[in-house]
């Protein structure tokens, strides 16, 4: 699915964390299968050995309770803290004169009840653009935090030193939006660290999904935008594999039983002005991904 590691698809079926996963085989008999287009997109150089790094283990607090029982579910001890308050963002690209500018939920898990690496993408023609899509983002997110009744104290924007990010115009937006912002020293990419890998994730799996599924070159948007989506429903080491980003939104168990295979063959049922009355009842097309809102298909 999506060219996920194939441990994560096992832990959110063993941890009830999805309902409409379903497996080939049994658990029991989970095994890893190779796939070249990861291979091909997610090949790394080994840097020099480094001394293993001690995984600070999340607080009690922040640590969900799974109740094993027939139906999925999750209780999780609420606390009257800010979600999704820190997000740091960051370009991919430039891609065929496209940048693609991500947010990722970077609020720490000791800083907040839920650490929920959620992302959303936005796609530019120039750098120039940026300051209009952050207020989309920030729009965006608050429409989503106060439909679902999230306190939201203040957002914190974490980002390079880029002029993009520092202009004046920025300024008096952060100002007017009671945003804080916290700038990376210049040259220090590893400052911004999770977005920097939150970018790669996104576009390696953008890739694979290209790769196997052969869509030309030119639609990868849609690549990214199925990526994003789909990373939105997927647990990952952040979430110690207890929840997917989209839970932290509305505390429901996430339905991905719509998932398809990105690439394979659909049918678009057309409507009575699209055709004749002895006509054909579908337009056939590749599966692209998806939206919030539909699915994307290429005639
Ligand atoms: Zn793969």
């Amino acid at each position: 699915m999506c060219h996920i590691n194939d441990n994560y698809l096992y832990l959110m079926k063993k941890n009830n964390l999805v309902t409409g996963l379903t497996f080939p085989s049994s658990l029991k008999n989970f095994k890893r299968n190779f796939c070249e287009s990861c291979a091909l997109a997610k090949s790394t150089r080994v840097g020099p050995s480094r001394t293993p790094q001690v995984r600070v283990q999340p607080t009690e607090i922040s640590k969900p309770i799974i109740s094993h029982t027939s139906k999925p579910k999750i209780k999780y001890q609420v606390k009257n803290r800010s979600l999704f308050k820190k997000w740091s963002m960051d370009f991919k690209g430039p891609i065929r004169n496209m940048y693609i500018l991500i947010f990722t939920d970077s609020t720490n898990d000791t800083e907040s009840e839920g650490a929920s690496r959620l992302r959303f993408c936005y796609f530019l023609k120039y750098k120039s653009d940026t300051l209009t899509f952050i207020i989309k983002f920030v729009n965006q997110l608050e429409t989503l935090l106060s439909t679902n009744n999230i306190i939201s104290e203040f957002i914190i924007l974490k980002s390079d030193n880029g002029g993009e990010f520092t202009s004046n115009e920025c300024k008096k937006i952060y100002e007017h939006k009671h945003i804080n912002v916290q700038l990376t020293s210049p040259h220090t990419p590893h400052q911004n660290g999770i977005a920097e890998r939150s970018n790669r994730t996104v576009a390696e799996m953008a890739l694979s999904i290209m790769l196997e599924a052969n869509i030309p070159f030119y639609l990868f948007p849609w690549a990214f935008r199925a990526s994003i989506y789909v990373l939105n429903r997927l647990t990952c080491t952040t979430l110690h594999f207890q929840s997917v980003p989209l839970y932290w939104i509305d505390r429901k168990i996430c339905d991905i039983s719509h998932f398809r295979t990105i690439g394979c063959d659909v049918y678009a049922n057309l409507n009575d002005t699209e055709r004749d009355s002895f006509g054909v009842r579908a337009k056939k097309g590749i599966f692209l991904g998806y939206s919030d809102q539909s699915m994307h298909i290429f005639t």
